[in-house]
C-alpha cells in the first residue's frame, strides 16, 4: 500500500492488530514475519529505513566466536546458522571473512576461560594455542553439515613466518577461520521490505512516520505534512 493510501486509511479507521515502531533490521524483520503471516500490521520508521544503528555496525556478521568461552554454545550455534543462511540467502551484500588471529603462547586463556565458564570472571585476556584451537575446532563442528565457508586452518610457526615474514618473530603459531561480512546492512533492510511489499501489497509501512504517546494514546506524526494521525494498535511491538 504506497503512503498515501496508509495515511488515508489510518484517518478513516485508526485500528491495527499490530504497530512495530522502527524500521532498523529488527523492526523490519518482525514487520516482514507478520505481514506474510497475514497478520494486520504497521511499521512505522522515523527517519529513514535503517538509518540508525542498523546502518552504523561494524558490519561482521559473526557466529560470536567468543561466547564459546562463557558455554553459549546454543546461541554460536544458533549465530553460525544465521550467518551462513545470510551468505546463502544474500551473497550479492554478504560475503565470507577470512580472518587470522596471532598465538603466542601454547596455555593463556585455559583458567580465564574456565573462570569466565563458570561466570566467575568477565575479563578479556589472551589466548593461546589450545584454547584457539578447541575454540576454532568446535566452530567448524557447528557448520560440518552445511560447509558453506572453509574450515580454519592452524599453522606452526615456521608456516607463519612464511606467509608473514615481518610479522613479530615471537609468534607461536597462527590461526585463520572464516565468519561473514555484510557490506550494505541498510539495503539487507530496505530489500527486505521491498520483498514484503511485492508478497503482501497490502501491508503498510511508513517512514518519516514518528511515533509518540499523548493524552489522547498513540499518534503518527506524518513527516512530509507534519499532520498528527491517530494509530489504535491492539499490540505494540516497540
Ligand atoms: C558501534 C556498533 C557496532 C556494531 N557492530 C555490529 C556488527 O559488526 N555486527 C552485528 O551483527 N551487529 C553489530 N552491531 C549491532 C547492530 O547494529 C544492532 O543490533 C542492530 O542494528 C539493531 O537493529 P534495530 O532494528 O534493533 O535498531 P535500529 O537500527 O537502531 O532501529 C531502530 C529504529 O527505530 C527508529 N525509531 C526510534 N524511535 C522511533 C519513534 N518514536 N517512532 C518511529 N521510529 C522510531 C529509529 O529511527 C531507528 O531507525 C553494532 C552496533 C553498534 C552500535
Amino acid at each position: 500500500m504506497n503512503r498515501i493510501q496508509t495515511i488515508a486509511g489510518l484517518r478513516e479507521n485508526p485500528d491495527v492488530d499490530v504497530l512495530v515502531i522502527g524500521g532498523g533490521i529488527n523492526g523490519i524483520s518482525v514487520f516482514r514475519e507478520l505481514a506474510l503471516q497475514g497478520v494486520d500490521v504497521l511499521l512505522a520508521e522515523k527517519g529513514d529505513y535503517c538509518g540508525g544503528a542498523s546502518a552504523a555496525l561494524s558490519r561482521m556478521v559473526h557466529g560470536g566466536l567468543r561466547y564459546l568461552e562463557n558455554g553459549e554454545f546454543k546461541l554460536v550455534r544458533e549465530s553460525l546458522l544465521e550467518r551462513d543462511r545470510l551468505l546463502k540467502n544474500a551473497p550479492h551484500y554478504v560475503a565470507p571473512l577470512p580472518t587470522t588471529v596471532p598465538i603466542f603462547d601454547l596455555f593463556s586463556g585455559i583458567a580465564n576461560g574456565a573462570f569466565r565458564f563458570l561466570g566467575l570472571s568477565r575479563r578479556p585476556g589472551r589466548r593461546g594455542a589450545l584454547v584457539i584451537k578447541t575454540g576454532l575446532a568446535m566452530y567448524d563442528f557447528f557448520t560440518a553439515a552445511r560447509r558453506i565457508v572453509p574450515t580454519h586452518k592452524f599453522r606452526s610457526r615456521a608456516e607463519t613466518l612464511k606467509v608473514w615474514p615481518a610479522i613479530n618473530p615471537a609468534i607461536r603459531n597462527s590461526a585463520t577461520y572464516y565468519d561473514a561480512w555484510v557490506s550494505h546492512p541498510e539495503r539487507l533492510g530496505t530489500e527486505m521490505l521491498r520483498d514484503t511489499m511485492n508478497e503482501k501489497p497490502s501491508a503498510r509501512a511508513l517512514n518519516y512516520a514518528r511515533i509518540s504517546l499523548g493524552d489522547a494514546g498513540l499518534a503518527l506524526n506524518d513527516g512530509l505534512s507534519g499532520e498528527p494521525v491517530a494509530v489504535k494498535p491492539r499490540l505494540v511491538v516497540n
